[in-house]
């Protein structure tokens, strides 16, 4: 028996091998069931969703006389004939080559005449986005009047390109992207059967790189079973034959980013482009890869955390070290974004290059994370100017700033008229001073008094209380507020102050009446007895 690839092998004949579209087939069944076919079928989904395998499995079941849960018996006459490939009913055509006018006049003279068996002529037009405009009319001619015995079922990866009229006259299914654990399931099975050694780990990967297509992971599986004839296949040996010139881009994308080098990110995105690899498998890959890079950089033993070969984990803890946290961070959400917008978009590289030219010119990022990128970039430019030696012009800020700070504005000194001024002012001194400072109230029965000098006596009852000494300074600091002047004070018993008058004046004034000025009589006293109470505690 000649050999057959796995996709071939495992494609599926009935509704119930089909792996991950059960809406559609659902759907399909039981409009066969129901005898409700239409005429015409549009099957749109990216590449190994099933499209065309599913378009055979329904061409057998509507000519099938028998049908068995919706699949055609394979025991019929039809069947038979179909199968042994007498009965041409179902007629495939790829549009990506047979683009002309001419190809679609064919069919359209073709499907006049009834089918030599079953019921149903099957046109099966693959990636029929390619069909040029004039095919396009062509068909569209059918289409507005099909014969009863026909059904057109069209399919293609791209279907923004198919006219508006085609599109108003199919019956439109969109294929899926086949998870990632149903396609390691289904692998798993194949695997089983074909008795090939495989890890799982390795089936997790081809599943997840295959990238919701089936006929491409089981191109890998086959490239690799071919590779590794005989040889259990493993994670790594996956990883080279499929991934290994594929990480070193990733590698080398990282590092011009990290040194903000647009030309070669640029060059790069090019390169993706014209080895025609997937630009959002490129995504994908640059996700995982930032992933990694930040399990490296955070984890102590990676190697256990990351499935990869030792040489991969190596190298990813080197470039790790070159790059922060932070800066990982918004890698990792740069590329989650760019994957999740390439879903949709119709022009991938222009993305691309957008997503890696704002990874590298960090001003033209606004993202919180690249505001703490850009703050470190700050600060490792400062350390670098610090060290260059111009700390001469820091110097001289830093010399600048505590001087402002130091010098407080100094109050014009008081010359004995202000003193005699608060002196007279007593009361209304007493009256501004701040109830929360408690100072109201302890000095409310105190008394100012001037003796010839530049001093303000305050005068208090015997015996001294302790709050008076205790609230001095703060004391001196209202007065100084009060007058706009600085004014030094003393405190006394008005014993004291009396004593001091009498040693200066000769008698005892009251201490709030004003002094008049006798100091002429009386200098020559002063200069004797210069007595010098320090309260101050
Ligand atoms: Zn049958």
């Amino acid at each position: 028996m000649s050999y057959l690839a796995l996709y071939r092998k495992y494609r599926p004949h009935t509704f119930d091998d089909v792996v991950g579209q059960e809406h559609i087939v659902r759907t399909l069944k039981n409009q066969i069931n129901s005898n409700r076919v239409a005429h015409a079928y549009l099957f749109t989904g990216s590449r190994g969703t099933g499209k065309t395998s599913i378009a055979k499995i329904f061409a057998r079941a509507v000519n099938c006389e028998a049908p068995v849960n919706g699949s055609a018996c394979g025991e019929c006459e039809t069947c038979k004939r179909v199968q042994d490939g007498t009965g041409i009913n179902i007629i495939e055509m790829d549009a990506a080559s047979h683009n002309g006018v001419d190809n679609i006049r064919e069919i359209n003279e073709e499907v006049k005449y009834t089918p030599a068996v079953g019921k149903y002529k099957v046109y099966i037009i693959d990636e029929v986005h390619m069909l040029s405009i004039g095919a396009f009319n062509a068909l569209l001619k059918t289409l507005e009047e099909p014969p009863a015995h026909v059904i057109f079922i069209l399919a293609t990866t791209d279907p923004q390109k198919i006219p508006v009229t085609i599109l108003s006259r199919c019956q439109r299914f969109d294929f899926k992207r086949i998870s990632a654990r149903e396609i390691e399931d289904c692998l798993r099975t194949y695997m089983d059967k074909e008795k090939i050694d495989i890890g799982e780990k390795a089936l997790a990967y081809i599943a997840r790189i295959a990238d919701g297509g089936m006929r491409d992971a089981l191109s890998i599986l086959e490239q690799c079973i071919s590779f590794y004839f005989d040889e259990t296949i493993t994670m790594e040996k996956v990883l080279y034959l499929v991934g290994a010139v594929d990480s070193s881009i990733l590698f080398d994308m990282i590092n011009a980013i990290k040194s903000q080098d647009a030309a070669k990110v640029l060059v790069l995105c090019d390169e993706v482009n014209s080895q025609g690899r997937s630009i959002r498998q490129f995504a994908s890959d640059l996700l995982e890869h930032s992933r990694n890079l930040l399990v490296a950089k955070t984890t102590n033993n990676s190697s256990e955390v990351l499935d990869y070969s030792n040489e991969y984990i190596a190298a990813l803890k080197e470039q790790a070290e070159l790059v922060s946290t932070n800066e990982i961070m918004r890698y990792i959400k740069q590329f989650g974004t760019l994957e999740y917008e390439l879903r949709t978009a119709i022009s991938p590289r222009v993305l691309l290059e957008v997503a890696v030219l704002k990874l590298c010119e960090v001003q033209m990022d606004d993202s919180a994370e690249s505001m703490m990128t850009k703050m470190q970039m700050l600060e490792q430019k400062l350390e670098k100017l610090m060290a260059q030696g111009i700390q001469a012009a820091s110097a001289q800020v830093v010399q600048q700033a505590p001087q402002k700070e130091v010098v407080p504005t100094r109050l014009p000194k008081a010359v004995p008229e202000d003193i005699k001024e608060l002196v007279a002012r007593w009361q209304e001194v007493l009256h501004s001073l701040d109830e929360q400072t408690t100072l109201k109230t302890v000095y409310a029965t105190t008394e100012a008094g001037y003796i010839e000098d530049d001093i303000l006596y305050i005068v208090y009852k015997q015996p001294m209380e302790f709050g008076v000494k205790k609230s001095f300074e703060k004391m001196e600091k209202a007065i100084c507020n009060f007058a706009g002047k600085e004014v030094k004070i003393r405190l006394m018993t008005a014993e004291e102050y009396a004593n001091k008058c009498i040693e200066t004046y000769g008698s005892s004034p009251s201490p709030t009446t004003e002094v008049k000025d006798i100091s002429q009589v009386l200098r020559n006293i002063e200069s004797k007895i210069n007595f010098n109470i320090e309260v101050r505690s």
